[in-house]
């Protein structure tokens, strides 16, 4: 029945949300005359979007969820801290009048806004429901007896038709928290009860193991994203960890038995993969690196660098590394690794002087400053680091130290609701191309985010733009083969 108090309460609430989501106190001048209502969301009185690293996520999106504001209505706090004192009233004792005093207030509240509301005809009612998308529709149909009667369940119906699996799943995504032994299968748009609940770990052979019973497993495209050449995530990782950290060890798994570490022994490539929550979202780090030897000729530094049946790089790459600096910076940085030193009977050979055999040249490669600082890829939330470092080899009894090239990728996986409509997964991938990450990640680093919790200190390279030109120019304008 506090339903309807709720609702006077979440319109009241949303008024006031609204007015301080418009202005900020960050941005609020004593003796401004700036008003709301001569700005946009987020936009400073310089006509300025500012994003701060440590700010709230609903600073950096503009607009409310008005579906999270119509699901809120069954389970707002208030709802909860009835139910609550209730309890708490028959297993502690407590104040019992002034309890009693309380939920009759509510109660009549509720019983005022109830009113109020069952006073609109359902005719009224079906043309709010009309104006709303179909997701909303049914949101606001299961709110509460009163609405099921004046709505009926058409919005319901409306939603089991296969052109609305979209506004389906997006539905279906607010019932996550009460979906622990179930998984949403996109492919489907159904939860599916989870056969290994808890257990899950990432598989090579993920198609035939996947961790729920689905029909269309082995005869639809789970979605997933490439990794590396021979390594690819099935979204529904992305899914469990998300799940683990937003509502309960029982909902997922830990992002951490995600990480992996890895050896390709057809290419050498060695790779190694750490994901961490920040925010609702799963970060990537993915660390690929193979000892490069000085001096390669070209067509040595594509064998090197791209499996040759698809030509694309055996490291992590975002979709969009064929336009802009990518390849030319990683081949930028090969040119840098110096020459191993000469054995000493060489040098003997070489000059007769001591002098010249105790000096020794410069292991240390220096990169320029092309490719030295990090790069963020413009079209989606990636970002890139190229080193040449030293390790040992210990297979290499006569040269034991060598230059690997070292390449890590950072890359924002989005927050798991849907791998058709979530906006980071779908801009790394490339389903969608309507993503700026330098407006949309503004000041916020992944990979600064990423190395300030994993270790402390934020790599200090500057971070510059992947395609500075910003142009899709692929093989002929960049060149990257
Ligand atoms: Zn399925
Ligand atoms: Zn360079
Ligand atoms: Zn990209």
């Amino acid at each position: 029945m506090t339903i309807f108090s709720q609702i006077g309460l979440k319109i009241k609430l949303g008024k006031d949300r609204s007015q301080l989501s418009r202005k900020p106190a960050k941005l609020k001048k004593r003796n401004s005359e700036f008003t709301p209502s001569d700005q946009q969301d987020g936009v400073n009185e310089l006509g300025e979007r500012e994003h701060s690293i440590w700010s709230d996520a609903s600073t950096l999106i503009g607009n409310r969820d008005h579906t999270d504001m119509i699901h809120g209505l069954a389970h707002h706090d208030s709802f909860d801290s009835l139910i609550d004192g209730i309890r708490s009233n028959s297993v502690g004792g407590g104040d019992e009048r002034l309890d009693r005093a309380q939920l009759k207030r509510k109660y009549e509240r509720s019983e005022k806004n109830k009113k109020l509301l069952g006073s609109l005809s359902g005719d009224l009612w079906q043309r709010i429901a009309a104006l709303l998308d179909p997701a909303d529709a049914a949101h606001l149909t299961i709110t509460s007896r009163l609405f099921l009667e004046k709505l009926g369940n058409g919005s319901l119906r409306k939603l089991e038709r296969p052109e609305n699996k979209v506004h389906r799943v997006q539905f279906l995504n607010h019932m996550d928290a009460q979906m622990p032994n179930h998984l949403l299968c996109h492919p489907c748009g159904v939860y599916h009860l989870r056969t290994s609940a808890g257990d899950e770990k990432p598989r090579v052979d993920f198609v035939r193991n996947p961790p729920f019973i689905c029909p269309k497993a082995t005869t639809s495209y789970l979605p997933r994203m490439r990794l590396v050449h021979g390594r690819e995530l099935p979204y529904y990782l992305i899914q469990l960890a998300i799940r683990h950290s937003a509502h309960s060890t029982r909902h997922g798994i830990h992002s951490d038995i995600l990480c992996r570490r890895w050896k390709d022994k057809s290419s050498g490539w060695s790779h190694q993969s750490l994901y961490m929550i920040h925010d609702k979202r799963l970060l990537l780090r993915l660390r690929s690196q193979i000892f490069a030897p000085p001096k390669l000729t070209p067509t040595a530094e594509r064998m090197l660098l791209y499996e040759q049946q698809e030509y694309t790089p055996f490291f992590s790459v975002c979709a969009h590394w064929r336009d802009g600096e990518l390849m030319r910076l990683v081949k930028c940085a090969l040119s840098h690794v110096p020459e191993a030193p000469e054995s000493l009977i060489n040098q003997m050979r070489k000059s007769p002087r001591a002098q010249d055999w105790i000096v020794k040249p410069n292991l240390i490669a220096r990169q320029c400053d092309e490719c030295r600082p990090a790069r963020r890829c413009p079209e989606c939330p990636t970002e890139y680091l190229i080193e040449i470092s030293i390790r040992e080899d210990p297979k290499d009894a006569l040269n034991r130290f060598k230059h690997v090239l070292v390449v890590t990728r950072w890359s924002d996986l989005g927050d798991g609701t849907s791998p058709t409509s979530s906006p980071e997964y779908c801009a790394i991938n490339g389903l969608k191309a309507d993503y700026n990450s330098f407006n949309s990640v503004g000041r916020r680093a992944v990979a600064g985010v990423f190395e300030s919790r994993m270790s402390g200190s934020i790599p200090g390279q500057r971070m510059i733009s992947l395609n500075p030109k910003n142009q899709h120019a692929g093989e002929e304008g960049y060149g990257w083969y």
